[in-house]
């Protein structure tokens, strides 16, 4: 088709996030007609060295608007990509970079570049006529094969997206079955299962940010024991068929200048080595699949000297930690700090930037753990990310509230698709 994959309009929109604050939606439309729009998240507890999401400040809802982001999509990288053959995702990726030509995106603002990264993945599969994660594998060099991945569900909220009910920010249900709408089940009924006790006991059944419960744990063991309740009421075993998971997301509660993890519900501070010391116990009391951040972002010596200890029983992520930049990670790999990264592109600001670091995260061996933010929108392409690169797992929130689910359906949606071969 003639001129099919040129670029012929980029059009970013201001509209709303799970949250109720602004984010950047864009839509690119190419030659051949091939149109879609891409909607970029937006996290709450952030690395420190992520990439910048520019925003408007000012009264205008309270400071969050996106009007400039949006403006610098349709005013300045528009006039620069029209034209480019939008399947080149390397090539445009690399122009918006340079175009930007700061470290952290902070000139045009990571919301919009990674908004046209995306629409630009999206308008291409259309025009190719294929599913996402197919044409996601046909634009770039994957190291592995496509498969499903095994979802990590947070169920019990806390930390800064609950109102510090906790002091740790997820507690994760782990299914182990072999298909994935078997994982998804056996989550779900344990989701439902963990109401009904959340009930009988007088608590609170509404949720955090990412759909999960939020009821008031005075320590993280009582969550894990609650999930184990829940895990057995809804006919599972504990370990065989589900495991469990948790985001400590520690950089939020640790005082860089007196070294200390100051846990504030349990009202009790900590150095690194007696946090390992707690999560080494909770290793020999419940099937702990992951650990995420257990040490703070910039906590390099705790996370090198820890590893060795908690990797033997679970995999131990870099979130906050490496915050899906390539650099970070490469030091983490050389130092062996970790042994999986949560993968989240608007981290880092493009898709080609992202996918660098999952293959770099996969040629080390590594695990990736393709990962949605609190504040979400109806975009799914994490979920075709984390099929197209064969990710071992995939982190999107609790088992309610739409912007987590429609992930969740994707993934049914492309068993069946892979499913007829
Ligand atoms: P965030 O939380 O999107 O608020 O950063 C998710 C996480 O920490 O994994
Ligand atoms: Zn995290």
């Amino acid at each position: 088709m003639f001129g099919g994959n040129k670029i012929r309009s980029i059009h970013a929109r201001e509209v709303l996030d799970s949250r109720g604050n602004p984010t950047v939606a864009c839509r690119v439309t190419l030659q051949s007609g091939a149109s879609a729009e891409s909607e970029v998240p937006s996290g709450a507890s952030t690395g420190s060295h992520e990439a910048l999401e520019l925003r408007d400040g000012g009264k205008r809802y309270g400071g969050k608007g996106v009007l400039k982001a949006v403006a610098n999509v349709n005013k300045k990288i528009l006039p620069v990509l029209r034209g480019l053959d939008g399947s080149k995702q390397q090539e445009i990726d690399r122009i918006m970079c340079e175009m930007d030509g700061t470290k952290n995106k902070s000139k045009l603002g990571a919301n919009a570049i990674l908004s046209v990264s995306l629409a630009c993945a999206q308008a291409t599969a259309q025009h190719r006529k294929m599913s996402l994660w197919k044409s996601l594998r046909e634009t770039f060099d994957f190291h592995r094969k496509a498969g499903l991945p095994i979802a990590t569900m947070n169920v019990l909220n806390g930390g800064a997206h609950a109102g510090w009910i906790m002091d740790i920010q997820e507690c994760m249900l782990v299914p182990q079955q072999k298909k994935f709408s078997e994982r998804l089940r056996a989550g779900v009924e344990t989701f439902h299962a963990l109401a009904k006790i959340l009930k009988s006991r007088g608590g609170v059944t509404t949720v955090g940010d990412e759909g999960g419960f939020a009821p008031k744990f005075g320590y993280v063991e009582m969550a894990f024991d609650m999930l184990m309740e829940a895990i057995k009421s809804a006919g599972y075993k504990p370990g065989r068929d589900i495991k469990l998971a948790a985001d400590i997301a520690s950089s939020e509660f640790y005082d860089k200048k007196a070294k200390l993890y100051r846990m504030k519900v349990e009202g009790k501070d900590y150095r690194a080595e007696e946090l390992l010391a707690r999560y080494r116990a909770w290793q020999t009391m419940y099937p702990i699949e992951s650990l995420e951040d257990p040490f703070a972002e910039d906590d390099w010596k705790s996370w090198e000297h820890a590893l060795p200890h908690l990797q033997k029983k679970s995999v131990i992520v870099g979130d906050d930690f490496f915050v899906t930049n390539a650099e970070r990670l490469a030091k983490g790999i050389q130092e062996k700090a970790a042994s999986a990264i949560l993968i989240k592109f608007n981290q880092i600001g493009t898709l080609s930037q992202t996918v660098d670091a999952i293959n770099m995260a996969h040629q080390a061996g590594w695990a990736t753990s393709i990962s949605h933010r609190s504040g979400e929108t109806a975009d799914t392409t994490i979920a075709d990310l984390a099929v197209a690169c064969g990710s071992e797992y995939i982190k999107t929130g609790s088992l309610s509230r739409s912007e987590r689910v429609e992930k969740y359906n994707r993934l049914l949606a492309i068993e069946e698709e892979m499913g007829r071969g």
